[in-house]
């Protein structure tokens, strides 16, 4: 069997969204699974819409997630140049081709005249179909329109196209997910393969590039199923093999509708600014129309592509539930390498001044706050109280469980009890903290989570948070003394 190549070919008219991840995810999936390569091609010919900071967070993104492509920018390829911007002067030579064949047809008809088409069209409630107007012009009418400064753009002709190649106007396909597509033909007007500017429009650059670049299977969304069908007849137009096409069900929101800036999140640079773990992030992105064959969800990428088919991908489109990543990231936090995790969660420590800790205190502070956080931007909150001296108390927490008489008793006690304490210990920490919960319980009938209470809002400011021989080991002896003695009446 030939090599199985596939691509992910994004246009950089935005920072890579989370559903062009998932279709990268599933053409690498796909070409892991079958030994082949897996290709990134940027498809900008849209110069408009196009910009270097796009770009760069498409290669960012996919970096991050560990799509690493085997062809491309940045690696080069037998195939390349990746970047269709830089491929303009390969085109030519194929619509050459097919007007040649008779397949194609200059076309001079101006936006204006393409417009009262159109509007026409609008009129009688029809689709639009281009007019075919300029298809049959003589060489006289052509040189005629030339001379009035007329630039012409290349059509494609549909119907000559297919009569070639089909004998029915439904044309049929595969799809590798979705089964048998088929399409009314004449339902597909004579479309523009080159503008009248010399640049080749979406469908024709993508044929060219997807066939030079011996790309034998197209994973993509569906809503690419219409321009398959206009794609297919180019392949056959120019004599070569069509490859496979497989389209993906679209990605919606809980709410059903397409997702949106309005849902939240949908850039993969936005999900891990706002603290999402990559990992999680394209584990989460395989569930959606894919299920592991052994019903466990959580899975790193190499066992997802052991086990991906294609063919078991679902047809239908699925729900972006925000609440399942949200737990799913929980779960990355909680069992990630405790350096890696720490690595990731200083870009949201970033107001306060790290170098009041070790590395190793910052891991121990990580370490006994990442549960029960669903992201990394949780943690700004939740370790505030390892940094500076003082602390804010959270509303109610002080007048609660450090103003009252009992508190105060326990807390003079407690700083009594402070030189004896070994801040360097967290185990004989947790000892000691333990007799001293049960002496306020045998003495004075304290109930022990209670007095913990108020040495921790006295220390923390808060009624909850990170364990409390972590709390005292890394504070150490001299600020927990300063915040006792602040707290204490
Ligand atoms: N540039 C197209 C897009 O971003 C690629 C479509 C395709 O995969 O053929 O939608």
């Amino acid at each position: 069997m030939d090599e199985i190549r596939v691509r992910i070919a994004p246009s950089p008219s935005g920072n890579l969204h989370i559903g062009t991840a998932r279709t990268a995810l599933f053409n690498y999936l796909f070409a892991k699974k079958n030994n082949g390569k897996f290709i990134l091609r940027i498809e900008d010919t849209d110069a408009e819409r196009t910009s270097q900071s796009y770009i760069d967070n498409i290669f960012d993104s996919l970096k991050a997630l560990g799509l690493n492509w085997d062809e491309g920018p940045d690696v080069g390829g037998p195939y390349g140049p990746y970047t269709q911007s830089e491929r303009f002067d390969i085109y030519p030579k194929y619509v050459q081709e097919l007007l040649d064949k008779g397949f194609a047809y200059e076309c001079f008809c101006t936006p204006e005249e393409l417009e009262v088409e159109k509007e026409e069209a609008a009129k009688n409630k029809k689709a639009y179909v281009y007019s075919k107007k300029c298809e049959n012009l003589t060489e006289e009418q052509k040189a005629k329109l030339r001379s009035e400064g007329r630039k012409p753009a290349i059509r494609f002709s549909v119907d000559k196209a297919r009569k070639a190649f089909h004998d029915s106007p439904i044309i049929h396909f595969e799809d590798l997910v979705k089964g048998d597509l088929h399409q009314d033909t004449s339902l597909i007007g004579d479309f523009v393969i080159m503008k009248s500017n010399g640049s080749p429009t979406y469908n024709f650059a993508v044929v060219i590039d997807d066939m030079l670049m011996k790309i034998s299977h197209i994973i993509r969304g569906e809503d690419h199923i219409s321009n398959t069908f206009k794609q297919i007849l180019i392949y056959e137009a120019l004599g070569v093999e069509v490859p496979k096409f497989g389209h993906l069900g679209m990605i919606l929101a809980p709410d059903r509708s397409k997702l949106s800036k309005r849902h939240g999140a949908t850039a993969v640079s936005e999900f891990v600014e706002k603290g999402y773990l990559t990992e999680a992030l394209l584990n989460f992105v395989a569930l959606l129309g894919w299920a592991p064959s052994d019903g466990v969800e959580i899975k790193t990428l190499d066992e997802i592509a052991h086990d991906f088919r294609i063919n078991e991908v679902s047809s239908s489109n699925s729900v972006f539930e925000y609440d399942k990543l949200n737990w799913m990231n929980g779960q990355y936090i909680k069992k990630m390498d405790i350096k890696e995790l720490t690595k990731k969660a200083k870009p949201f420590l970033s107001k306060y001044d790290l170098n009041e800790l070790t590395e190793e205190q910052l891991e121990k502070v990580i370490a006994a706050t990442r549960e029960p956080i669903t992201i990394l931007s949780d943690l700004t909150n939740d370790v505030a109280y390892f940094f500076g001296k003082d602390i804010e108390y959270e509303e109610g927490v002080k007048e609660t469980n450090v103003d009252t008489q009992q508190a105060q008793d326990v807390l003079k006690y407690f700083y009594s009890k402070l030189d004896e304490y070994d801040f360097n210990n967290e185990e004989k920490l947790h000892e000691q903290l333990a007799d001293f919960r049960t002496y306020f319980k045998e003495q004075f009938g304290i109930k022990p989570k209670v007095t913990m209470w108020t040495v921790r809002a006295a220390l923390t400011g808060r009624t909850h948070g990170a364990d409390m021989g972590v709390i005292l080991e890394v504070l150490g002896k001299d600020r927990v003394k300063y915040r006792i003695e602040k707290a204490i009446k």
